[in-house]
């Protein structure tokens, strides 16, 4: 049976550097399991254009794709610039209006009407990720009258960041909410909510999508300090969870991102839902055609760490080697993953996701974990309605891979987001599941080892017991074991 290489998923962004359709099927072919667009980037009828790009390569390649869409959240960008990048120098000058502008080397626009009430003389502002530092002189009228820093290059539309000043905007903005009306007229699998505080964004989120009739997978983008004073709560609304290092690395100290990611992955691990490790993690890809030892370290160390997915922003959406940058991530993880499962987390029975007693899926989880230790079957299979045993046995990064057929398919989306899960979508929940799993192995050509098999509630049967059953092939239908 063929299943890929690498069991860490990729999230790569898709922009102007990979929306052409040949790109896309590349980047299918390389290991791409989900599509990123930033919402923050493009019109809707740009995004529109590109999401049906998308599924016809997944169609053409045959590859299952799920597609994000990132919410940017009350993220200030400057405009557009009439001539780009511009290059910043220590010691210029260069006045921030909320005028509506073409900026140039002097003057640009910012997109956040109040932001001359909320800075005053001798604040630091950041733009491009934390790469540029103003600091402000003076404030009249809607103009901000700044001095240059630290210099860098500025292109059309980067971020502004003002650590430690609150603008008292909740994330979830009325741009957001077109949005994601925009996300669920195209149905995407998932959206991801930037510059989340507290679990209430999530909440508003998911609550808007519930009067649109439409059940997005929700990621929630830490990035904020804040943020991190509320995780546990975050977790237990979202479904998944990003650290998204961009903006964390300029509302935090940068010094402390390793940790914090550290953090929350390990969280994001106990409460079983997956964690995406964002931003430039192959940086030196946008231009070159090899990353450098610093970032092949980071990938893998993100890996190590218990991620279930590596994200691509810049690198793909924008730089010169999107595919060679995929299958960069793709061969890392390859050579990795081996290492991680030999890195023995021991599933406790307690407490997990900040549940106390264990709920029933904790106690399969962990009981499913310790079988494969002790039986090495070749695979896991697991029916599923919601996706969330799966997602609740991979967080012990089993060795093997976890097979999981669902007759919903948008559970099957989902579960692109987890880490060493393989997603087969069945026509139908059925009750002779041992049956059908040994007649579908045997058809891939699976006729001799053990196999692993776990069971829930059904839809028929919500109320049923959790089953685990080891499969031995061998033996053929109909034969028991002693
Ligand atoms: P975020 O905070 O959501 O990460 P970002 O501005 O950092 O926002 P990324 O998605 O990280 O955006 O992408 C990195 C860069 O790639 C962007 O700053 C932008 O210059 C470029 N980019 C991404 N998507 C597009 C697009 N659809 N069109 C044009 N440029 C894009
Ligand atoms: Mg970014
Ligand atoms: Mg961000």
């Amino acid at each position: 049976m063929h299943l890929p290489d690498h069991k860490t998923k990729i999230v790569a962004t898709i922009g102007p550097a990979s929306d052409a359709p040949e790109m896309l099927r590349k980047l299918i072919r390389a290991g791409m399991n989900i599509a990123r667009l930033n919402f923050s980037h493009g019109d809707p009828d740009y995004h529109e254009e590109i999401i049906a790009r998308i599924r016809e390569a997944a169609r053409e390649t045959q590859q299952r794709v799920a597609i994000m869409g990132d919410l940017p959240g009350p993220k200030m960008r400057i405009g557009d610039l009439a001539e780009e990048p511009i290059e910043l120098q220590r010691g210029d000058e260069l006045t921030l209006t909320t005028e509506d502008i073409l900026g140039d080397r002097h003057r640009v626009s910012i997109s956040f009407p109040d932001l001359a009430n909320a800075v005053q003389p001798g604040d630091r502002l950041y733009l491009n990720d934390g790469f540029i530092l103003l600091r402000v002189l003076e404030v009249a009228g809607s103009e901000i009258r700044c001095s240059v820093g630290v210099g860098g290059e500025l292109s059309s539309r980067k971020g502004l960041n003002l650590p430690g000043i609150d603008l008292g905007i909740s994330a979830f903005t009325p741009d957001d909410h077109d949005w994601l009306r925009f996300a669920a007229r195209h149905q995407l699998d998932a959206v991801s909510q930037s510059f989340v505080a507290i679990e209430d964004d999530i909440l508003a989120v998911r609550q808007a999508a519930t009067e649109m009739d439409y059940a997005p997978f929700i990621i929630a983008k830490i990035e904020r300090a804040d943020a991190l004073d509320n995780l546990a709560a975050i977790l237990s609304a979202a479904d998944g969870i990003m650290v998204a290092r961009g903006d964390l690395g300029v509302e935090i100290a940068i010094e402390r991102i390793a940790v914090v990611q550290k953090q929350i992955t390990e969280m994001a691990n106990h409460f079983g839902k997956p964690v995406i490790t964002a931003t430039q993690m192959l940086e030196s890809m946008v231009n070159y055609r090899r990353p450098t030892r610093a970032e092949s370290t980071d990938v893998a160390n993100a890996i190590l760490g218990g991620t279930d997915c590596v994200m691509l922003s810049a690198e793909s959406a924008v730089g010169r080697y999107p595919a060679e940058s995929v299958a960069m991530l793709a061969s890392i993880a390859t050579h990795v993953e081996p290492e991680r499962s030999k890195q023995l987390f021991t599933p406790t029975m307690d407490g997990f996701g900040g549940s106390d007693p264990a709920r029933a899926v904790d106690l399969i989880a962990a009981s499913v974990y310790h079988t494969i230790n002790n039986s090495e079957p070749s695979f896991v299979v697991v029916p599923t309605q919601s996706g969330n045993t799966p997602r609740n046995i991979v967080r012990f990064r089993p060795p093997v891979w976890i097979i999981a057929f669902s007759p919903n398919a948008t559970t099957c989306q989902s579960l692109q987001f987890s880490y060493g899960i393989h997603t087969i979508e069945v026509d139908a929940d059925r009750s002779d599941w041992s049956g059908f799993v040994r007649q579908w192995l045997r058809e891939r050509g699976v006729d001799s080892g053990l196999v692993l098999l776990t069971q829930g509630p059904t839809a028929d049967n919500p109320c049923g017991n959790y089953r685990m059953e080891i499969l031995e092939l061998a033996l053929g239908p109909g034969m028991r074991c002693p």
